[in-house]
């Protein structure tokens, strides 16, 4: 193998890298030939890499490496055991057969993916779902990342695609509002995009965190809103309040280009400059220099931008308030022009391309609704079937893993017996992660693809030993919504097996015909690409040779746009009018109160700098996982004192859901009524054991970012 150009295999920014053969030193003595890594000049990160990108290829070779598939012998309190790929394959299909009470049952089975898939793996995977195991019940990661921005661009644009406009547009706004996002620490090469709102003291930060981006607006002379968490809904309302009444919002674009302002209004109109200090924390003085900055910026033609990210759509109320942020994204006219628009920063490294081609619950290629006739109509062509062989839609994620191991599910319909994990690892990552743990142990049959002995993995009947980002050809989609091509630099492993080629395998031994799951990526992409045609997300007109050919191509990309979108809604929303919605729900009054108990804090969780996800890949990196080795509790000396906490003591946080143990490291930044726990460790210091599973009414979203908690001493 010589140089290869490919793409990080982290984070959304999709940061582009060659990976080169190299000498091994002494200490790669009888482990695989590492690869260099050099960052490429691409416009997501311009040359420039994070610590997990430069340290990326040690994953390749990390010490317990999957190369054999495992069976876990002597029932559920057995060992997980060597086995051949036949017994693997056979031990599945029986499983499959058993669960299904033989085909009567499909929806016994189910498939838990990740938005870390490629392209050609996440959409080979709904198929499997659905016409392979012929069930309903499909899910992934994602919906606990961005199914509530999705869902509010959705409403309010009629089209979600997390960025709207090349990141490349962010380089001269002077106005840049960021709700809820830390790329500082979460993507630090997307901080050269935000430089001159910086230079200009035109960068602003909403994240109850002294965040190392909210540093780095605070020093330049920006703006950090550091609300109290779980009211960004009423900040955005009581913003858009100080646009209309000082005369900053564009009521021409307003009359043009949106409908429904005045119901918006009335909401906005009782957000009153002082009650929303009152409710957010957030100092009136702060709030107009907020939306001041944004309109000045906005009516000089000088780039003006609101971008969300988890900090405000990880709530069970996230849909909404993603959709108050638009409404004040529209009422200073910023969405659908040059130089100024709302947009969402995607967390996953396929998370955008993750969420269109069939692996959410509702969802069919092409960002179709699985409930519609004439998608299912298309899809059903593409795949040669008659449309009533698709099932209907599934649970989300949460609900999924809460039906395993249940004879009859809490929503009344039959429990789920055995689970297909892909790409993800939810007894980390999910809410409520020791009830989910529970479920996925009470499972006739868990099977977990994976690369390595995850936690997940660790309760699985199943393992079947995966190849990683370094050894796939492919493609992923960016927060941009371009395509990107993932190539292959390495020789796998001997024993670990493509997921594309067990997909069919699977399929093969289910009585299903092999022609239904290609292996080949390209060819897989040509299918994917016409089972996207004519859908929200066509990508219709995209290949692997256009995609190798250098094109930088964003979907919508198809018969009407062969040359893709960088930018979305110059013209108009993909509302059935062509008008962008305004929808402001702040929520019940009470939302407000003061809800944090004598002695309760609220618990936030997030990432650190050096770990991704659930650390599974991360925390096997030696130079990651020194930097930051555990669980830790960040919190303010007075917090800690009013606890009876010192700095470095280990602190048992306890929550509705469960108990978290973690070490207490003081921040005077921090709020006085917060606790931040980042959500990358296992065992006793997962995060998500005291975040609930109350989920968002429109997008099933749980809450990770406000759970009420008291504190003591271990
Ligand atoms: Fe990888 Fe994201 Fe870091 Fe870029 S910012 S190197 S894509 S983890």
């Amino acid at each position: 193998m010589t140089r290869t150009d490919t793409h990080c295999p982290y984070c959304a920014l999709q940061c582009g890298m060659a990976l080169s053969p190299t000498t091994p030193s002494q200490d790669d003595v009888g482990r695989r030939v590492p690869l260099e890594v050099t960052p490429l000049d691409f416009p997501t990160n311009r040359g420039r890499l994070c610590r997990k990108g430069w340290s990326s290829a040690q994953v390749l070779g990390v010490g317990d490496r999957l190369t054999t598939p495992l069976l876990r012998r002597g029932g559920k309190s057995g060992e997980l055991a060597p086995a051949t790929w036949g017994e693997a394959f056979d031990v599945i299909a029986e499983a499959v057969h058993r669960a299904s009470a033989g085909g009567r049952e499909p929806d016994r089975v189910g498939v838990f993916g990740g938005g870390g898939l490629t392209n050609e793996k996440a959409y080979m995977l709904g198929k499997f779902a659905r016409l392979g195991l012929g069930t309903s019940q499909i899910d992934y990661n994602g919906r606990w990342c961005m199914s509530s921005a999705a869902a509010g661009a959705a409403r309010c644009f009629g089209l979600d695609r997390g960025m709207p406009f090349p990141l490349a547009d962010l380089d001269d706004a002077e106005a840049i509002l960021l709700v809820g996002a830390n790329p500082a620490e979460t993507m630090p090469p997307m901080v050269t995009h935000l430089d001159t709102a910086r230079e200009s003291g035109g960068l602003m930060v909403v994240d109850p965190r002294r965040s190392a981006t909210a540093r780095l607006a605070d020093e330049a002379g920006g703006v950090h809103l550091q609300n109290r968490p779980g009211t960004d809904a009423a900040l955005a309302a009581g913003l858009l309040h100080i646009a209309v009444t000082r005369g900053w919002a564009d009521r021409d674009y307003i009359r043009d280009r949106t409908s429904g302002f005045d119901d918006a209004w009335a909401v906005a109109s009782q957000w009153l400059p002082e009650r929303t200090e009152a409710v957010t924390g957030v100092g009136v003085p702060a709030l107009r220099a907020a939306v001041e900055r944004l309109a000045t910026a906005a009516r000089a033609g000088r780039g003006a931008y609101i971008l969300t990210a988890r900090g405000a759509e990880q709530s069970s109320r996230g849909t909404d308030t993603v959709a108050t942020w638009i409404a004040l994204a529209l009422a200073l006219g910023l969405p659908g022009r040059k130089r100024s628009g709302w947009g969402t920063i995607t967390g996953q490294g396929n998370g955008q391309g993750g969420r269109e081609h069939g692996q959410k619950c509702d969802q069919l290629p092409g960002y179709r609704k699985i409930t519609d006739p004439a998608a299912r109509a298309h899809v059903a062509a593409v795949w040669g079937v008659d449309p009533d062989a698709i099932p209907g839609p599934g649970r989300s994620a949460f609900e999924l893993l809460d039906a395993c191991g249940r004879d009859v599910a809490a929503d009344g319909r039959p429990g789920v017996q055995m689970l297909f994990v892909h790409a993800s690892n939810p007894v980390v990552s999910a809410p409520d992660a020791a009830r989910v743990a529970e479920r996925l142990d009470t499972l006739d049959t868990l099977v977990v693809a994976d690369f390595v002995p995850s936690e997940t993995a660790q309760l699985a009947d199943v393992v079947l030993p995966v190849r990683q980002w370094a050894e796939e050809e492919g493609t992923v989609t960016n927060l941009e919504g371009r395509v990107l091509r993932r190539r292959r630099a390495a020789e796998p492993p001997a024993g670990t097996r493509d997921e594309l080629e067990i997909l069919r395998a699977l399929a093969e031994r289910l009585g299903r015909p092999a022609h239904w799951f290609p292996t080949d990526p390209a060819e897989v992409f040509d299918e994917l690409a016409r089972a996207s045609a004519g859908g929200a997300a066509d990508y219709s007109a995209i290949s692997h040779a256009r995609l190798d050919a250098g094109e930088a191509l964003h979907w919508p990309c198809g018969a009407d746009s062969p040359g893709g979108t960088p930018r979305l809604f110059l013209g108009s929303f993909a509302t059935a009018d062509g008008r962008a919605v305004f929808s402001l729900d702040v929520g019940a009054p009470d939302t407000f109160d003061t809800r944090v108990a004598e002695r309760q804090v609220v618990l936030t969780t997030g990432r650190l700098l050096g770990h991704y996800q659930s650390g599974a890949q991360t925390r096997r990196v030696p130079e990651l996982h020194r930097t930051d080795p555990e669980a830790t509790a960040t919190m303010h000396p007075d917090t800690a004192t009013s606890f009876d906490l010192a700095d470095g003591v280990m602190v048992r946080i306890r929550g509705r859901a469960g108990s978290i143990e973690a070490r207490v490291l003081l921040d005077p930044t921090s709020r006085r009524d917060t606790v931040f726990v980042p959500f990358h460790f296992p065992g006793a210091g997962r995060a998500n054991l005291a975040t609930e599973a109350s989920l968002d009414p429109h997008s099933r979203m749980p809450d990770f970012k406000v759970n009420n908690v008291t504190m003591e001493a271990i």
